[in-house]
């Protein structure tokens, strides 16, 4: 079976799990978590950066740290993954669902002012499968209504819109390492900022707000979102290697593109003139000249050795946020999840296997119109 993703954990990574270990350092204290964190604010061109355990809690520390909670609301794309929207939840915040472009999958800014009430308080974009979405338009409104901006950049590790990098181009850009993303701890995640006092704020917030002149006496609610420096010591060995497998994300997809060029009714990703696209993952979308559904489609790939995901379910179908439904519909998002799959992303993918996978694709396509 050719795998939607494959693990890319070297030997850097094993011998600095080792010195981890050894030094004692196990939990969040130690040299790997300051060097990760450094490392990782110069390559998204940030001042400052704090890891995390996973990208949900650097989104939720992202959103508390701005004083973000009950009665608020908070804008996010209606198309994406649950993480972005469950953080706004758990601030007591209210997500306020925007519909999806339909050619970047991304939250469609055009639709965005129309949403913005008294009680709107941040915008937070995602930029869907690394391509960053359009910061500049977004960035005008946060300005204009005196809103945050989140960056949700947890796919585009790498992708740069204007020549700047996703996550530096809001108040405050969240990250995750989990096994699939660009780049992988284990689990863990990342907040970047340029601001000095969200920093100083995260940090502590992250490890249960301890007290400052007396440590066991806490001013606020806190939490232990912090990740362990065995984890930083792999994130160190990773970001060795993070451009690297940004180029072979992007050679991938490219060669992706050209081969499925042909191939009527199988849309491939766009990449817009101004962003650097790190195609995450390399999806598509079944249109109707195509000639079968997008499930048929993916039981043919699997019956060929082909694995392929679906693209996620919108957050108005999710069950838990029922009460948010209006009569409003968001056929834009609905459509990306009837028709969109992720074709095999992994590292190791090569050339050969890549045109395999399109041959199989056109021959399905020409049995089905034969
Ligand atoms: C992966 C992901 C996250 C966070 O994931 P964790 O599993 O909590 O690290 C958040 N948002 C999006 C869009 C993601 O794809």
């Amino acid at each position: 079976m050719i795998p939607v993703f494959t693990l890319n954990i070297g030997e850097k990574e094993l011998q600095n799990i080792c010195i981890a270990v050894e030094s004692g350092w196990v939990s969040s204290r130690g040299e790997f978590i300051k060097i990760f964190e450094k490392e990782f604010a110069k390559y998204c061109g940030t001042k400052y950066a704090v890891t995390t355990m996973n990208g949900t809690a650097a989104l939720h520390l992202a959103l508390v740290s701005l004083g973000i909670g009950k009665g608020d609301e908070v804008i996010v794309p209606n198309f994406t993954m649950i993480s972005s929207a469950l953080a706004i939840h758990y601030t007591g915040a209210t997500p306020v669902f925007i519909d999806a472009d339909e050619n970047t999958c991304n939250i469609n800014v055009s639709k965005i002012e129309d949403k913005i009430t008294d009680k709107t308080k941040a915008i937070m974009p995602v930029h869907i499968y690394g391509h960053p979405c359009d910061m500049d338009d977004i960035n005008k409104l946060a300005k204009k209504y005196n809103l945050k901006v989140i960056e949700d950049a947890a796919e585009a590790h790498g992708a740069e819109y204007k020549g700047k990098k996703a996550g530096s181009l809001g108040d405050i850009g969240c990250f995750s390492f989990y096994a699939n993303k660009l780049i992988t701890t284990g689990e863990g995640g990342m907040l970047v900022t340029n601001n000095k006092e969200i920093y100083d704020r995260v940090r502590s917030l992250r490890d249960l707000a301890f007290g400052e002149e007396q440590r066991f006496l806490h001013q606020e609610v806190g939490f232990n979102y912090r990740m362990t420096n065995m984890q930083a010591a792999i994130g160190c060995g990773q970001m060795e290697s993070i451009d690297d497998f940004l180029k072979i994300k992007i050679s991938n997809a490219n060669y992706y593109n050209k081969e499925l060029k042909e191939i009527k009714g199988i849309i491939t990703p766009i990449e817009k003139k101004y962003v650097k696209n790190s195609y995450w993952m390399y999806v598509i979308k079944v249109g109707e000249e195509f000639g079968m559904s997008k499930d048929d489609l993916k039981k043919k790939l699997y019956e060929k050795g082909i694995d392929t995901r679906d693209f996620f379910v919108s957050m108005s179908e999710q069950p838990f946020f029922k009460h948010l439904q209006s009569d409003e519909k968001f056929p834009v998002s609905k459509k990306l999840s009837e028709t969109g799959l992720y074709l095999p992303s992994g590292l190791n993918l090569d050339y050969k296997t890549i045109k395999y996978i399109c041959n199989v694709i056109k021959t399905i396509k020409d049995e089905k119109t034969k």
